[in-house]
């Protein structure tokens, strides 16, 4: 087995996807029916919007893998997943729709037209859990056969006993 640093910065970033999605599947128990909304990937790079060598740094850090470590987590507990277009989640104001990209400077929401303020993420995320429960009225946990396939799960169990 070969330690080196590519090596050791896959586990390590492997581990903490394994503990955040963990967290996320644990916090949303508090609700009566939780239920976990993602955004579709394919443009969250663009809704992130932190310097330029953050977003250079945040670019390899594997956003889908976390998807998929939650939603297999939340499947094995009964939570639903479910995935939506990330389209104006960020610009929409969540309290009476308006949607425009002033609204949103940097991360600060603050809508044009009814003045509602929030953090610009926390207001992005009440609109993809919206734009979730729209989508799917009759929300079903995912067959966990149909879930990919975690690889390595032996060591994984393995280190937990
Ligand atoms: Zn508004």
């Amino acid at each position: 087995m070969h330690d080196t640093l590519e090596g050791r910065e896959e586990r390590f970033v492997r581990d903490r996807l394994h503990k955040v999605s963990r967290h996320i599947v644990e916090w949303s128990h508090q609700f009566e029916n939780p239920c976990i909304v993602f955004e579709d990937l394919k443009e969250m790079r663009d809704s992130i919007d932190y310097g330029t060598r953050m977003n250079r740094r945040l670019h390899h850090l594997p956003f889908r893998a976390l998807q998929y470590y939650t939603s297999y987590k939340a499947a094995f507990e009964g939570v639903p997943t479910a995935w939506i277009d990330p389209e104006y989640t960020s610009q929409q104001c969540p309290m009476c729709g308006h949607t425009e990209r002033a609204n949103r400077n940097k991360k600060r929401f603050k809508c044009c037209s009814c003045q509602h303020q929030d953090h610009a993420d926390r207001s992005a995320s009440v609109n993809i859990a919206v734009k979730g429960i729209g989508k799917h009225q009759d929300w079903n946990v995912p067959a966990l056969n149909s879930l990919p396939q975690v690889r390595k799960i032996s060591t994984e169990r393995r280190s937990l006993s």
